[in-house]
């Protein structure tokens, strides 16, 4: 079997970001604003990575996951976006976090490896509806317009966020999709048990389940910490077993994955998001460790 060490490497791991991704949501969650803080964050600490521009979600792409009308109101502002306002700067950035994820995985297929999307807000939009700060959902529309161009037969959502992805089945299950997608949340385990030890153990068997998809979409959602405000079950130690069990397993496999952040909400004292920006630093960290040839 092939292990991760023997697998080709990447000088520098690709990231697509540009600060049309950014918005001020007008809301307690920090999503919109949260790529340039992490990117920032990751540039600090040195990680070997090469910033790439990305490309706008068109309405069509959008229209492969959505209903025409949800879209083209959401975009206009005549009707409210997942952070529950009408503000014209998140419309305008959300054909730049899907985009980016697309883009991401479009980058991953390509060099066989990984790529990463700064960004969030996917999985709590459904076919014709946002919430849950998500309006709408970048992995269906990835996922669906590459299975659309025919670049890929099968996809994997691996959403390792706190929250349960109800858009993001709801879109399959809305298009009848589920034989071209593979989603997985550790909900469809654990069942309201939340065992840290058992998930981490049974997580190498969970990402082999994958390895009939042409590429993973791995949600490293923040909020899983044991301290965040609407998470609470893994450790900063757990988290890292986590994604590195994620990106060695998928390494093993041959499968390129394309990771995004999700969730994230805790704050230290003065009211930063810095305990966010760690969590995602160790998850960029464990996929340098895999993917790149120097470690950052
Ligand atoms: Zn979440």
């Amino acid at each position: 079997m092939m292990t991760a060490k023997s697998l080709s490497r990447l000088e520098a791991i690709p990231v697509f970001y540009a600060e049309t991704m950014v918005a001020d949501s007008e809301s307690y969650s920090p999503s919109a604003a949260k790529p340039k803080a992490v990117v920032a964050a990751w540039q600090e600490f040195g990680f070997p990575m090469t910033l790439k521009e990305p490309v706008p979600a068109s309405l069509e792409q959008f229209e492969l996951a959505h209903d025409e009308v949800y879209v083209e109101e959401v975009l206009t502002c005549a009707t409210e976006n997942g952070f529950g306002n009408r503000s014209p700067a998140v419309a305008s950035s959300l054909p730049y976090t899907s985009g980016a994820m697309l883009a991401a995985a479009r980058e991953a297929l390509g060099n066989g490896l990984v790529a990463v999307a700064p960004c969030s807000g996917f999985h709590h939009a459904g076919y014709d509806h946002g919430g849950g700060y998500c309006t709408f959902n970048g992995l269906m529309v990835t996922a669906l317009t590459l299975i659309d161009e025919g670049l890929v037969r099968r996809v994997g959502i691996l959403d390792l966020d706190q929250h349960w992805g109800d858009g993001t089945q709801n879109i399959i299950d809305h298009l009848g999709a589920k034989d071209r997608l593979r989603h997985y949340h550790p909900r469809m385990d654990v069942r309201g048990t939340y065992d840290a030890a058992r998930f981490l153990r049974m997580l190498p068997d969970t990402v082999r389940k994958f390895g009939d998809c042409d590429i993973v979409l791995y949600q490293a959602g923040a909020d899983p910490h044991i301290d965040d405000p609407l998470g609470g079950w893994l450790t900063t130690k757990q988290l890292q077993t986590r994604d590195r069990l994620v990106f060695e397993g998928l390494a093993e496999l041959g499968v390129p994955v394309a990771w995004n952040l999700a969730g994230g909400y805790q704050r230290d004292k003065t009211g930063s998001i810095r305990p966010v920006l760690q969590i995602h630093e160790s998850t960029m960290k464990e996929c340098v460790q895999v993917y790149a040839t120097k470690p950052g």
